[in-house]
């Protein structure tokens, strides 16, 4: 399938900023914030080890990355000039703590106010506020993830920041299921036959499909699986399916693979992530 050119370059700039992303990480693995306490406690009562909404959030360290991150978003012209121009003007005035709890708690009213304060279109001021969000929930599951049990985290929902998954994979050496988390980048266990939304098992409501007209062996590892009785789906790429040089990277997939999300929401089936290329005010439900 082509990719038009304003999606290469979309594509080209998210991943500009998962590695500056993944450098800024490297420097400020000491800059968290969470007791040993705090952690049992959420092990205990079997919930993501963080609360997203009550995180601890550092204004110092969002404008430092803040500062990589705005060349990057200039430069490819993703967004429009006028905007990037207004966030440039206002960038010692936006509250950037501020900006990532409206992203981490879905305040769509919050971000359509910041959106007509600084005069900048509410697609931007998403997307910055998530890859921020990123930053921020990268660093800590970095930090986190070895406490997660994987064996007995049975859920869809990420074990240590609870969001849910847009892509997972069949993973080659054994065909376990593998679900990514689309915020923080966290990786689990799930089993096969199960919505990871809703956790529906009846695998008549449970199907996937592959994309008809493109039968190469590259395409045809990945599918869409799509639960009836939520309506959610979710992308999967099967590595048996790989040549076993490639060692896929399913945040680049996910990118990827947008075509995917287009059809199967043609199809009625709905993102279990509230943003996604662009912004819809249903995509918040
Ligand atoms: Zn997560
Ligand atoms: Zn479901």
């Amino acid at each position: 399938m082509t990719i038009p050119a304003e999606s290469k370059l979309y594509l080209d700039l998210c991943q500009k900023i998962a590695k500056a992303r993944s450098a800024f990480r490297i420097g400020h693995q000491d800059d968290i914030r969470i007791s040993d306490e705090e952690i049992q406690k959420r092990i205990d009562e079997n919930k993501p080890l963080l609360n997203i909404q009550k995180l601890k959030i550092e204004g110092k360290f969002l404008d430092e990355f803040f500062r990589d991150f705005l060349p990057l978003m200039e430069k490819h012209k993703v967004f429009s000039r006028e905007e990037v121009r207004n966030f440039l003007a206002n960038k010692e005035k936006i509250n950037l703590s501020e900006l990532v709890r409206s992203v981490l708690s879905k305040d769509l009213q919050s971000l359509k106010s910041l959106s007509s304060q600084y005069q900048i279109g509410i697609d931007s001021l998403l997307f910055v506020g998530l890859n921020l969000s990123q930053a921020v929930l990268e660093l800590y599951a970095d930090k986190l993830k070895q406490k997660v049990d994987q064996e007995n985290w049975l859920k869809g929902n990420c074990p240590v920041c609870g969001s849910y998954p847009a892509i997972e994979k069949l993973r080659r050496d054994d065909g376990k299921r593998i679900l990514r988390c689309n915020f923080c980048g966290t990786e689990w266990h799930h089993k096969r036959i199960m919505c990871p939304f809703c956790g529906n098992e009846d695998h008549n409501s449970l199907r996937y499909f592959f994309i008809d007209e493109d039968s190469s062996t590259e395409k045809s590892a990945f599918r869409v699986d799509v639960c009836n009785k939520c309506k959610r789906y979710i992308k999967t790429l099967d590595e048996r399916k790989l040549p076993e040089s490639e060692k896929p990277d399913l945040y680049l997939e996910n990118l990827n693979t947008i075509y995917l999300d287009v059809l199967a929401q043609k199809d009625g089936y709905k993102s279990p992530t509230y943003w996604m290329v662009t912004l819809s005010e249903d995509l918040f439900v």
